[in-house]
């Protein structure tokens, strides 16, 4: 049987980091096994779903490069099938229309609570007319024997197992024309026939009563495996108020390919740190799936993030930072940055190499040493620069400074008001692979400006 899996997010927000793992996990089980990767836009909810948010979730996919197989399903369109089975089921008598309103079931729930039993509605009179009472959602009738129970096997957390009797008759529709969560995703993974439901643990809760669905249809059931979930620092589900939780959001300053890299290796065991999703492809596993949360360590994927940068093709370099159209480094000279770089939006701080620097003169004064002192030793510079024939290389450079510097006393005093006069910023590589880079003509214009500035 072919492999089919898909991702399932709701067009409601924008798609989350989590979800983007999951699509991860899915997108490598699939290619793993030869199979498909589907997408599913659980668009039911009228009020909060929007087509903007649906393009966004798209966008982001293709962004990190999860493409999926054949058309995009969307549940909207698929609401005659849901009406269509459930008046199966009803005629069936295996679901049923109940008649209780909100305000007795809220007062079932609170007496529930009260009881510190868990929460559940054991219908007393199943209808299989909707007739013309309050309420009227739709229910599954659950059978109450007190030992029965349901169970699957998890590919990632082995056997689970519920009791029946503390589901109740829960509710799968709220009129044949609304069909809740779990009725929907049972008759959708049915009829595009998914083979493995691969997805965050917070939904274990919510697969006993998928598994009675199926179960209710006649269909075979799917196979599981509940991925462990994204955490914040708190170790609570990541959630807004840690940060960022779209995966959109990590466009500026991350490399697909390094979010990717990131999310793979944040939740499976893989024989390296740096993985491309091919390498992820031929490793994974659901074994090597971890059962417990990972944190969001910012730290750490910018440091993923570093190591790709690294490595890329200096002209995808230039194309994707595109400072300014047109402009780019040699390719050594873009390691000067891409070597130091862990947020793409850090670009900026090497801007000095496309635009003229700004800053205040006071940056120039070197330690507790007078401005003065700094612009003298700058002059000097400025004479040292004009005279050098920049065909003698970098290193003939540095000799002449730190010759210079062993006068001055300070090697500071020589190449802190250098650095800042070539870059306007109090880190930098060293000032002499920026003289390099700018030129002998640019680097005299800074310093000359520099020491103009003092007077
Ligand atoms: N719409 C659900 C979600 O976004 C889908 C869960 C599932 O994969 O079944 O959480």
């Amino acid at each position: 049987m072919k492999v089919k899996v898909r991702i399932a997010p709701s067009p409601t927000g924008f798609l989350h980091i989590g979800t983007a793992q999951s699509a991860l996990y899915n997108w490598l089980f699939a290619h793993k096994n030869g199979g498909e990767f589907h997408l599913r836009i659980e668009d039911t909810d009228k009020e909060r779903s929007t087509k903007e948010y649906e393009q966004s979730i798209l966008d982001a996919l293709e962004w990190l490069g999860l493409k999926w197989d054949g058309k995009v399903v969307r549940q909207s369109e698929n609401t005659a099938k849901y009406r269509e089975v459930l008046e199966q089921l009803l005629s069936e008598g295996k679901v049923f229309y109940c008649h209780h309103t909100k305000d007795e079931l809220e007062a079932e729930r609170q007496a529930q609570e009260g009881e510190k039993v868990p929460p559940q509605h054991v219908c007393n009179h199943k209808d299989s007319e909707k007739g013309t009472t309050p309420g009227g959602i739709i229910r599954l009738a659950v059978t109450r024997d007190a030992d029965s129970t349901v169970s699957f096997e998890d590919e990632i957390r082995g056997h689970i197992e519920f009791k029946t009797s503390l589901l109740g008759d829960f509710s799968i529709a709220k009129s044949l024309d609304e069909p809740l969560y779990n009725f929907a995703v049972v008759v959708d993974d049915a009829d595009m026939e998914i083979t493995h439901v691969i997805r965050g643990e917070d939904h274990i809760s919510n697969t006993p009563k998928q598994i009675l669905i199926y179960e209710a249809l006649g269909l075979a059931v799917p196979k599981f495996a509940h991925l462990p979930l994204i955490l914040g620092s708190d170790k609570s589900k990541l959630s807004k108020r840690h940060g960022n939780t779209a995966a959109i959001g990590y466009k500026k300053d991350y490399l697909p390919e390094a979010v990717i890299n990131f999310l793979g290796t944040l939740s499976h065991t893989f024989s390296k740190e740096i993985m491309t999703k091919k390498e992820m492809i031929e490793e994974f596993e659901f074994s090597k799936v971890h059962k417990s949360g990972a944190v969001f360590d910012v730290k750490k994927l910018n440091w993923i993030n570093s190591q790709w940068v690294k490595n890329l093709d200096p002209a995808i370099f230039w194309k994707i930072m595109n400072v300014i159209p047109g402009f780019s480094l040699s390719d050594d000279d873009t390691t000067l940055i891409t070597e130091r770089l862990e947020r793409l939006s850090d670009a900026q701080e090497f801007s000095y190499f496309w635009k003229e620097p700004e800053y205040d003169k006071e940056l120039l004064k070197w330690k507790k040493a007078d401005l003065d002192k700094s612009i003298e030793t700058l002059t000097e510079v400025k004479k040292i620069i004009d005279d050098f024939d920049f065909e003698k290389g970098k290193d003939g450079l540095r000799k002449v400074l730190d010759e210079f510097s062993v006068k001055v006393g300070d090697k500071g005093l020589v190449y802190w008001p250098f650095r800042v006069a070539l870059t306007g910023r109090e880190k930098s590589p060293d000032p002499v692979d920026i003289a390099f880079v700018l030129g002998k003509e640019k680097t005299l214009e800074r310093v000359e400006k520099a020491a103009r500035l003092s007077s």
